[in-house]
């Protein structure tokens, strides 16, 4: 299933140009075309899904496999990689840009550029009765 104005579908059907490192029956990785650091990858499922929710289990064990080989991939490559960051942003409050999901594999190394980080103030510990109340929480969403 592919969108019409979808940009990585095209990308997947080759309507688009894209530097393509991995393609088989479920996923593609290519190049993201505004890099983070050299050798910024994004791995997307051939099909078509804006978020999280609406991609099938298989597609998404599809994607972090081939995410997790991409990581070793840039590890061992001439290009600079002395940690990776695999980032997924699932709507945009999260900062999803292109709704077609996808896993970014960034390569990272000391004093490079980029800005991720969880916490922009000093992190704070909750209490164990609130963090218990917000796994609760989460579980029976879970069992629902
Ligand atoms: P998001 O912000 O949705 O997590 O990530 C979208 C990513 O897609 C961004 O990192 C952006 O640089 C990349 N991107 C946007 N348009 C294109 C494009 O046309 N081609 C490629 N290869 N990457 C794109
Ligand atoms: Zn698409």
């Amino acid at each position: 299933m592919t969108d019409s104005g979808c940009i990585f579908c095209e990308i997947i059907s080759d309507k688009a140009e894209a530097s393509i490192v991995f393609q088989d029956d479920f996923v593609t990785a290519f190049m993201d075309a505004f890099p983070v650091n050299p050798g910024h990858t994004l791995v997307v499922p051939n099909q078509h899904s804006p978020d999280l929710a609406g991609l099938d289990e298989l597609h998404a064990g599809k994607m972090i496999q081939l995410a997790r080989k991409l990581a070793g991939a840039l590890r061992a490559s001439s290009l600079r990689c002395e940690g990776v960051n695999l980032l997924l942003a699932d709507g945009p409050v999260a900062g999803q840009t292109v709704f077609h999901v996808h896993l970014h594999v960034i390569p990272r190394f000391i004093g490079d550029p980029c800005g991720i980080r969880l916490h922009t103030e000093p992190p704070a510990a909750p209490a164990r009765e609130q963090l218990d109340a917000h796994a609760a929480a989460i579980k029976r969403a879970l069992d629902a």
